[in-house]
């Protein structure tokens, strides 16, 4: 039988644990902190349920739910309430819907843009320009989302949709992500094309069945809960410092938090880690390596719970809440309207909200500082005067990574320097994907290759 050591509880280690398992390997799991689950966390505060990171997961993506099935949990899915799916933006002291018709920024409906007072009368006309290209003579060369959104349909496009729809979900700079990596749709529907607005309307997607987003009824960490349940590994709290290669295999030097360093060996060694976490462990085994995972940024998130009696709220909670464009020059990058976007959330008679904050500045400030910057926000945003009843805090420090211009080649490199230490596999959300699915696929995966080694 084989023995692997996988280091990192959180979802990416989890799922190489239980896939290691399920191959009939004896597996021990090495994660720093007493709590499994990583970016995972699940409160309840003031009888609501409040998820300190993601809130949920993308349903087109399947990895998700088959390991939720797997787990005996598909009684537990719920949906987002996606008949009041409607997502606001704050422009010049008001909340304006999202016009209909887009996918990501990219508009689709020309009726819905043309009558949207999100634009400006020269915005919508640079907008609609964008009919009128025609396919690149050849290939083009990947660009950052906002060179990208810019060239197509011009710069309040990039300032009122793109750079608000990304930074809530990579918490990154539009002008260095990469739409390669990001939106290669659209990179296909230009080069055949050149209109990506004509090419999404010549082939709209199909409905997606069921709604967008799943989750659990009582959170995310039921998921962390139930692949622990599930995984008999035997399980170390320590921190993992160092990653070698023996005679026979290879072994992790670990630091529980009462010491003493002690190595633990293993035939294979799986790195659930994020890149900054993952580097100073191979950093002797492979300086080029470690060199390679230090080249990933990434993004810190701040997100905070509050909770308030429902009676008498002074705004209507009638969507899922609202992104905050960075031109606008407020604390908030976005709010969710969590009792409306999920039901089984916001506890009897309560209105709950999750704001986030993007930025290592807000990973650093007190939570004194953070509640007044949230409230202020709220205040002029929602109308929102009352204290909260219920707050939940959470620091995710660089958390998000970022897929800049150039990923692709990253990618390649890392794989072939993985790939001369056979036993040795990364895993995590820096790779292929940064959701919840993308974690649980290459996770498993992630199994798959050390069993090969
Ligand atoms: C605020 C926020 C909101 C998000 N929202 C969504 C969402 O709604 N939907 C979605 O699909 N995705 C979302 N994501 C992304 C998703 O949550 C993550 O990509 C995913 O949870 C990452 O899991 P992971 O296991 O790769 O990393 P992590 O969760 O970071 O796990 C790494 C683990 O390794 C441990 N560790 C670190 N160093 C060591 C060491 N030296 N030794 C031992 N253990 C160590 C850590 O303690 C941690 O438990 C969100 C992310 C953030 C930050």
């Amino acid at each position: 039988m084989k023995q692997v050591l996988v280091v990192g509880g959180g979802l990416s280690g989890l799922s190489a644990a239980y896939q290691l398992e399920k191959d009939g390997a004896r597996v021990t799991l090495v994660e720093r902190e007493a709590r499994l689950g990583g970016l995972l966390e699940t409160r309840l505060v003031d009888e609501c349920l409040i998820e300190a990171g993601p809130d949920s997961f993308l349903a087109a993506k399947p990895a998700a739910l088959e390991l939720i099935i797997e787990l005996g949990l598909a009684d537990q899915v719920i949906s987002s309430n996606d008949h009041a799916r409607r997502t606001y933006l704050w422009k010049s002291d008001r909340l304006i819907p999202m016009p209909e018709g887009l996918v990501m920024m990219a508009p689709s409906d020309m009726a819905a843009l043309a009558t949207t007072p999100l634009l400006s009368l020269a915005g919508k006309a640079r907008a609609a320009q964008e009919l009128l290209r025609q396919p690149p003579p050849e290939p083009q060369p990947d660009r950052s989302i906002g060179a990208f959104v810019r060239d197509h349909w011009g710069e309040e496009i990039v300032n009122y949709l793109a750079e608000p729809l990304l930074t809530g979900v990579f918490g990154g700079d539009v002008d260095r992500l990469s739409i390669q990596q990001v939106l290669p749709r659209f990179v296909d529907l230009e080069a055949r094309y050149g209109s990506v607005t004509r090419g999404l309307m010549a082939e709209p997607r199909a409905p997606e069945a069921g709604s967008l987003f799943r989750s659990l009824k009582g959170g995310l960490e039921t998921l962390v809960t139930a692949l622990n349940g599930r995984i008999a590994a035997r399980r170390v709290q320590a921190t993992a410092q160092q990653v070698e290669k023996t005679a026979t295999g290879w072994r992790v030097q670990v630091l529980p938090p009462d010491g003493p360093a002690q190595w633990l060996d293993a035939d294979a060694v799986v790195l659930g880690l994020r890149t900054w976490q993952a580097a100073p462990l191979v950093e002797t085994l492979d300086a080029d390596l470690a060199a390679l995972l230090t080249q990933i940024d990434y993004s810190s998130a701040v997100t905070v719970g509050f909770t308030w009696p429902l009676d008498g709220f002074p705004h209507p909670l009638n969507g899922f809440g609202f992104l905050v464009p960075q031109v606008e020059r407020r604390h908030l990058v976005a709010c969710t309207w969590v009792g409306t976007k999920f039901s089984h959330r916001a506890g009897p008679g309560k209105a709950l909200v999750r704001a986030f904050l993007g930025g290592d500045r807000w990973c650093a400030a007190s939570d004194q500082e953070i509640v007044a910057a949230v409230s202020e926000d709220l205040a002029v945003i929602m109308g929102v005067t009352d204290p909260p009843v219920g707050i939940s805090i959470a620091r995710w420090p660089r958390s998000m990574p970022q897929y800049y211009v150039g990923h692709q080649q990253w990618l390649e490199s890392l794989r072939q320097q993985e790939a001369r230490h056979p036993g040795l596999v990364l895993t995590g959300n820096y790779l292929e994907g940064i959701g919840i699915p993308d974690c649980i696929r290459m996770g498993r995966g992630a199994a798959k290759r050390a069993l090969a080694a």
